[in-house]
């Protein structure tokens, strides 16, 4: 694949995406123009949602200052940046998605019929498609890579936020995630399924969101900027020494925002909803506002909707599109968050089924079912801290595991009569 220029000048002011690729950007790696030495890779997906183009024109400003940097001083950066345009129609028209959210997708069984479906020639939503040339540019990184691989995905909200980190629970993820000041919500991959650090995390070595703040804040621009720079030093892509000045300002464009908040939560709970609920977020809400138990917090066809927990609210649905409506999180456990680095290598999992209220799944996967009245109060801490984060529950028996796969099996190999559906409690967690 031939070195690729930074893009247009146009479009690094901020302005229309109507003429965006795929590549937004390519500098080193083995094939590259400019002559890189080995090194890690990082990669940096733009605009899953089509109504976030802030992080396509933070790379580019990435990729044009690099750029620069290397060609006076080769030896500033190494290893290989790639930054790639997520869904790329839908940031043609500035649309969250068009067929179906691509941020949603990233599950083995979704991207297996991508790949089979187009293959074949079948028709393919416009998402299945981008989701396949997305996958394979990302795989093709990952293979000619000279060091580690690392995925930045940016984002940014529909209501005004300070800037996080949603990191899924993998030591390694939570380690790298310590270099961009912000607060990390751990354990989203546990309610959104199908999300792409979900699937990278198995074929990189670490992948993370970064939601910078509002679409359409120049500030998201700044910010997702100082995420690349961050991580380009701290995986050892870029020297620290050439970039001192370039880092101080990306420390200090986020510090501020890390403030009045722990700086590890943990998603507890998750609001879907469905186009036909007519859902509406109550106005005023901002992302990580403080929330009781029991406050009211949006309407739907249904009546009131309150909160299941006290916490901190994230993400408020206020856009047309989307499926979650909110998400309450709660402090990550200091103590738990040390523990589970120390006793995961030593395989605990295997003697969690002597807890009370609890036996492993009768279907062949990494699951386990408990007895919630029993096991309640122990499991949520003890499971997490083992990395079994997913959780579903329906009257007397409870699921915990760690992917949507096993989490999928181990429920339908449940008796029929403790798995019948009911509309709240499928809607609560
Ligand atoms: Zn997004």
């Amino acid at each position: 694949m031939p070195h690729e220029a930074p893009g247009d000048p146009q479009r690094s002011a901020g302005g229309s995406l109507a003429g965006v690729e795929r590549i937004i950007g390519r500098l080193g790696g083995p094939d590259a123009r400019t002559p890189t030495a080995p090194g890690p890779t990082l990669i940096v997906v733009a605009g899953q949602h089509g109504n976030e183009p802030s992080g396509v024109h933070a790379a580019l400003r990435v990729l044009k200052s690099l750029e620069t940097a290397a060609q006076r001083d080769p030896a500033c950066f190494r290893g290989e940046l790639l930054a790639v345009a997520g869904n790329v129609p839908a940031l043609r028209s500035g649309v969250r998605f068009i067929d179906a959210d691509l941020n949603r997708l990233w599950t083995p069984a979704e991207i297996d019929q991508s790949f089979a479906r187009t293959d074949r020639g079948d028709p393919v939503s416009t998402e299945q498609q981008q989701q396949r040339e997305l996958a394979e540019e990302i795989t093709d990184a990952v293979l000619r890579s000279r060091g580690s691989t690392v995925l930045l995905d940016l984002h940014t909200t529909s209501a005004a936020s300070r800037p996080f980190l949603a990191v899924e629970d993998i030591v390694r993820v939570r380690e790298l995630a310590r270099a961009i000041p912000v607060t990390a919500v751990l354990g989203l991959e546990a309610m959104i399924r199908g999300i792409l650090p979900d699937w990278f995390n198995t074929v990189g070595d670490a992948a993370m969101i970064f939601e910078a703040g509002q679409h359409d804040d120049p500030a998201s621009i700044e910010r997702h900027e100082a995420a690349i720079w961050l991580l380009l030093a701290e995986i050892g892509a870029i020297e620290r020494a050439a970039f001192s000045e370039r880092l101080a300002r990306a420390r200090a464009t986020l510090e501020p925002f890390a403030a009045g908040l722990p700086r590890m939560l943990e998603a507890r709970a998750r609001h879907s909803v469905s186009p036909e609920d007519g859902f509406k977020m109550r106005k005023g809400f901002s992302n990580f506002h403080a929330v009781q138990r029991g406050e009211l917090l949006a309407g739907d066809t249904t009546g009131t909707i309150r909160a299941p927990m006290s916490g901190w609210l994230f993400m408020p649905l206020y856009q047309p599109q989307g499926e979650d409506g909110f998400f309450i999180a709660r402090r990550a456990s200091r103590i738990f968050m040390r523990l589970s680095k120390l006793l995961r290598p030593l395989k605990l999992h295997k003697l969690i089924h002597l807890l009370p209220g609890v036996a492993k799944s009768e279907a062949p996967v990494d699951a386990f079912v408990v007895n919630p009245r029993v096991a309640r109060l122990l499991a949520h801490e003890v499971f997490a801290m083992l990395g079994y984060r997913r959780y579903r529950e329906h009257g007397g028996i409870g699921v915990f595991g760690k992917t949507a796969e096993d989490m999928h099996r181990a429920w339908y190999a449940l008796p029929e009569e403790l798995r019948r559906p009911r509309r709240d409690q499928s809607r609560s967690s």
